[in-house]
């Protein structure tokens, strides 16, 4: 198992003011974090960030949700990294995610859902070289 993922403050996160409780959240949960900004994704950025979904009803609506602000991507580390963090955010619903999971207390519905989590050690490591170089992973 890897250690590596990349998160993602998706913009509702930002909006809302969130993102100090959801960084509070992955780092009690024991995550270092390797390295963090805020951006305004373009949609070209978008776009590709989401390729795997193209042929998705919901991949227009997608792109235009993960570009109507600024966002907070963050890579992060720690043992079995991707299934950690994925138990931390819980289900992409939050109408179906675990009480106490970042989308149980901070999503909107399974579209604005409130933070990204890699679903492979793979997908991981090309999500961190899609928002960081390696001047900017410490
Ligand atoms: N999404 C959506 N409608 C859906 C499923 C997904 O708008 O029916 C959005 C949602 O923001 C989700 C993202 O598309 O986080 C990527 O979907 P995926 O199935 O990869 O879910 P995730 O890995 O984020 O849990
Ligand atoms: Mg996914």
């Amino acid at each position: 198992m890897g250690n590596k993922t990349l998160a993602i403050l998706k913009p509702d996160s930002v909006k809302k003011n969130y993102i100090g409780d959801i960084v509070k959240m992955i780092l009690a949960a024991g995550f270092k974090i390797k390295g963090m900004k805020m951006i305004k994704m373009t949609p070209e950025s978008a776009k590709l960030f989401y390729l795997v979904h193209k042929d998705r009803p919901f991949y227009n609506d997608l792109v235009e949700y993960m570009t109507s602000g600024p966002c907070v991507p963050i890579a992060l580390e720690k043992e079995n990294a991707v299934a950690e963090f994925r138990k931390l955010i819980g289900a992409t619903d939050p109408a179906q995610a675990e009480e106490g999971t970042v989308r149980k207390l901070y999503a909107k519905d399974k579209a604005e859902n409130a933070v990204h989590g890699s679903d492979s050690d793979e997908n991981a490591a090309i999500e961190i070289a899609h928002f960081f170089s390696t001047q900017e992973l410490v």
